[in-house]
């Protein structure tokens, strides 16, 4: 990990429809923190669309690769960049917190205390992107009892693919952060229905758990998973999920806390680091000034941490979480009337007091 005093460069890649609006947002917090980085500020989605996409790529590439870190909007795919910072770089890990805060607009009862991070295998999986006709299939003579009505007529398929090693990187880095927080790892999958997949990733996590055996390891099928982040979410600490579940159970933490604006990641491989927001690019409230920027402050908290600015990240996250608490410059989806500048400019305050 970076040291505290030496100057670092990073990539900022605003994206598409309103990320840019978050970025912004952002960018203003963290000059305020007057740290030794270089924010290597890239286009947005809407100036690079006219740039044919190979060359695109390549420069989005080179930007990445000169960095020390990368801070994201988030892309509905004229940005680009993902692919390569997720397979290209072997992103393994994508870290989503679920933290409340007073102040978040939660549809709980009782959020006070939820405070859980969920790991995301970030490569694998119903992701690997093998799709195909079931003509392929069946013509490799794949049959089994319950793919009958498949092979009958149209219809498609996308392979799930698990392996070992990248089962056991994620779950190594899950059980070192259980160890960071409180000693405590929850697996999940479908590991009745699917065995060949999700009972050997789940297998194998409780395998590597073995030599953990300070952390405190349970595990869920998916279903009872997604019922106990709204019914039982206070006793989690981290869950590790393979990617598909992970994606879409992310979201649900996000809304127990209050929303989709509200909710931070990180993607981290062995020796790259890339941090967005976990919502998309919220095209419906694109140039209204209205987009919630706390995802994106609270991933450019993880950025810092990850490059070794820890005080600097401690004083942005306390000024996210005092801005909440005063509840004065909130944003329309957390039932407030400010705009997206309007909470910067507050969170901005607070860096400042
Ligand atoms: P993707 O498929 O890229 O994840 P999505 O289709 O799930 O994207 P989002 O962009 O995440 O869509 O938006 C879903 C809804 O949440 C939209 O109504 C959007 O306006 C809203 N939303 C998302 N992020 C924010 C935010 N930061 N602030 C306010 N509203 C948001």
């Amino acid at each position: 990990m970076p040291t505290e005093q030496s100057r670092r460069t990073v990539c900022v890649i605003p994206g598409d429809d309103a990320a840019p609006e978050a970025m912004d947002a952002t960018l203003d917090a963290l000059r305020v923190l007057e740290l030794p980085v270089d924010f290597d500020i890239v286009p947005t989605g809407a100036e690079l669309a006219p740039i044919p996409e190979v060359e695109r790529e390549q420069f989005l590439r080179e930007h990445i690769d000169a960095a020390d870190g990368v801070l994201f909007g988030s892309t509905n795919g004229t940005t680009g960049g993902v692919t390569y910072m997720r397979w290209g770089k072997g992103t393994f890990a994508n870290v989503r917190p679920i933290r409340w805060r007073p102040g978040y607009r939660s549809p709980l009862a009782d959020p006070a205390g939820i405070d859980y991070v969920i790991v995301r295998e970030n490569l694998e999986d119903a992701y690997i992107g093998i799709m195909g006709d079931v003509e392929d299939i069946r013509r490799a003579g794949l049959a089994g009892p319950r793919a009958r009505l498949a092979y009958e007529g149209e219809g498609r398929y996308a392979v799930k693919i698990i392996t070992r090693q990248g089962t056991e990187n994620v779950a190594r880095f899950s059980l070192e952060l259980a160890r960071k927080r409180r000693g405590k790892l929850t697996v999940s999958a479908k590991t009745n229905m699917l065995p060949k997949t999700d009972r050997y990733f789940c297998e194998i996590v409780a395998e590597v758990a073995q030599d953990y055996p300070d952390v405190e390891f349970e595990q869920f099928i998916i279903d009872d998973m997604a019922h106990r982040l709204v019914l039982r979410p206070h006793g989690l600490d981290v869950v590790l999920l393979p990617n598909l579940y992970g994606d879409v159970l992310s979201d649900e933490g996000a809304a127990t806390l209050g929303g989709m604006g509200l909710a931070p990641s990180g993607c981290y491989g062995h020796d790259f680091a890339y941090f967005e927001s976990a919502h998309g690019t919220a095209p419906d409230i694109v140039g209204q000034g209205i987009i919630n920027p706390t995802a994106t402050m609270l991933s450019a908290v993880m950025l810092l941490e990850h490059l070794g600015f820890g005080d600097a990240a401690h004083r942005l996250d306390t000024a996210v979480s005092d801005v909440y608490a005063a509840g004065e410059a909130l944003t329309p989806d957390q039932g407030g009337t400010a705009g997206t500048a309007d909470f910067a400019a507050a969170v901005v305050a607070e860096l400042r007091r």
